[in-house]
């Protein structure tokens, strides 16, 4: 075992009101290594009970509390130092976001660097928020203010769980807002690590508030709950609908970034070596478990057959491994759930399509859940494994005849989240990139994502952007005020 590895379990409490407390119900609930598939930690599990407990300490620090008086300079402060603890700290949150999610340390690095650079990008934005003055026709002065929305209700996915958090902690404070983080069952551990600098950093008591528990028991309360003015959620698509309904008797604002099935486009003039690894990076990077991930390989057809062989003859080289280890590419799925999830896809495929690669267990692990690889060509757009979600390591390779094909096929999806597409022809990639319905569209590359740009889908891939000044909009309200200048009565009786 790598030197540092913790071994003990360690028991976690509830962030509220600026203090560690146990459940409402006392009851907890263990946290795995996917790699060992041994528990490391235990959580409580929250319930409505702490939900109104975490509301109430979020709604009073809104209302009365000092957050409420802050200037933005203050707020920007608060958040600079918060990202110098994650730097000073990286090495360990780094670690530890590798062994609880699975995903190679050296990816866990950058993911815990982009924490640290989003909590200073929302930092700098703090005091960058501007109203306008409205050009209305009467003797007035029209303005539109600028205001925090209130009490924030955030609920993320294991997939890059301190990453996610700081996408939506770092614009809700930014704006003035105060926060209920539930992370993801599966992956609690980072967000409760960094609890314990927000009081040095000068965030007060109740401005951010972490619970941990499961979607329905805790999720759900706190989407309900009348004093939460807005939920930010990232999931799936199925979760997202759910949310939005539950939402709906309170009308709360929502923001929804939900999965994805990308289309990742090849032409045939593409750099070839640059696109094989740009296929494979697209669809195999932090296991697959992205919501962007090029699921669905679009390959033009005088260079479809080279295309897979070559894709597989790469994958074959890409090295499985414990998340610690320096070299590893892919580590571990999630959890067992995922695992059983990616392996019945894994089957479905080998009736859906023909297998280039993978399509099992890695049988080289006697522990944890390790999966191959896995390429299916031929795959019809309308497949399952085309049309679905599958948020593992698996590709479906389709071919097309031209670029009207390439679009057509690429649109055909319940989805909108990202696409790619690669080429020498600046012409074809401008004309794609129109066409393409998608959020986000790379062209010869896939996957970059940076805090000063928008993120977010359309269609069933969601609504609202997180990131750059879009990010903090989605957390603040506007206002409009009227200021008559005529000292005249209005003079209509
Ligand atoms: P999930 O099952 O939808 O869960 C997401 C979060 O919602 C978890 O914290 C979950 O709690 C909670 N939840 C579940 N049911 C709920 C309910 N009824 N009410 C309120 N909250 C509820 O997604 P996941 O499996 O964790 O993550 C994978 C999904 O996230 C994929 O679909 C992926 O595409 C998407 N994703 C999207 C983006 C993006 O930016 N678009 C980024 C990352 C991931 P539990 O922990 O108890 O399940
Ligand atoms: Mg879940």
């Amino acid at each position: 075992m790598p030197a540092g590895v913790q071994t003990e379990v360690k028991a976690y409490q509830l962030y509220v009101n600026g203090e560690w407390v146990e459940s409402a119900s006392g009851k907890t609930f263990p946290v795995y290594d996917p790699a060992t598939e041994e528990i490391i930690a235990q959580v409580p599990d929250a319930n409505a009970d702490d939900v109104n407990r975490a509301v109430g300490a979020a709604r009073a620090a809104f209302d009365q509390g000092p957050w409420s008086c802050t200037t933005a300079q203050e707020r920007g402060r608060v958040l600079l130092r918060l990202a110098e603890k994650i730097r000073a700290n990286a090495a360990m949150l780094a670690e530890l976001e590798a062994r609880n999610c699975g995903k190679p340390i050296v990816e866990a690095e950058f993911d815990i660097a982009d924490v640290a650079t989003c909590f200073e990008y929302y930092g700098g934005l703090a005091t960058k928020i501007l109203g306008y003055v409205n050009p209305v026709p009467d003797n007035a002065l029209s303005l539109s203010l600028k205001e925090p929305v209130g009490v924030a209700g955030q609920i993320i996915p294991w997939n890059y769980p301190l990453l996610m958090a700081a996408w939506k902690l770092a614009p809700a404070l930014a704006a003035g807002c105060t926060c209920i983080l539930k992370p993801a069952e599966q992956t609690p551990l980072t967000a409760l690590e960094m609890a314990n600098w927000l009081s040095d950093v000068g965030i007060p008591p109740g401005v951010v508030n972490i619970i941990t528990g499961f979607g329905e028991s805790c999720g759900a309360p706190l989407v309900k709950h009348p004093d939460v003015n807005k939920i930010a959620f990232t999931g799936s698509a199925t979760v997202g609908k759910i949310i939005v309904k539950q939402a709906a008797d309170t009308v709360k604002r929502v923001t929804l970034e939900l999965g994805g099935k990308s289309p990742n486009i090849f032409f045939a003039d593409a750099d070839f070596e640059s696109a094989i690894d740009g296929a494979l990076f697209g669809v195999f990077i932090n296991q697959g478990e992205v919501c962007s991930a090029g699921s669905r390989i679009l390959v033009q057809k005088p260079i479809y057959k080279k295309f897979i062989d070559a894709m597989a003859e790469k994958a074959r080289k890409i090295k499985l491994g414990p998340p610690l280890d320096r070299e590893t590419k892919m580590g571990p799925l999630v959890s067992k759930e995922q695992y059983e999830r990616v392996r019945e896809y894994q089957d479905l495929g080998k009736k859906e399509a023909k297998l280039a690669f993978g399509g099992g267990r890695a049988e080289a692990f006697e522990k944890g859940f390790y999966v191959e690889p896995t390429i299916f060509y031929d795959v019809d757009n309308s497949a399952r494994i085309a049309r679905e979600e599958i948020f593992g390591p698996v590709a479906a390779v389709i071919p097309f005849d031209d670029e009207k094909d390439a679009v057509r096929i690429a649109n055909d999806s319940p989805y909108g989240l990202a696409a790619a597409v690669w080429t020498r022809d600046i012409f074809k990639a401008f004309r794609a990139v129109k066409q393409l319905r998608a959020g986000i569209v790379w062209v010869n590359h896939m996957q970059p994502t940076y805090v000063e740009a928008p993120w977010g889908g359309y269609k069933q891939s969601g609504f609202g952007r997180e990131l750059g000044p879009w990010g903090i909009e989605e957390y603040l309200e506007t206002k409009q005020v009227h200021i008559n200048l005529n000292e005249a009565p209005i003079g209509w009786y």
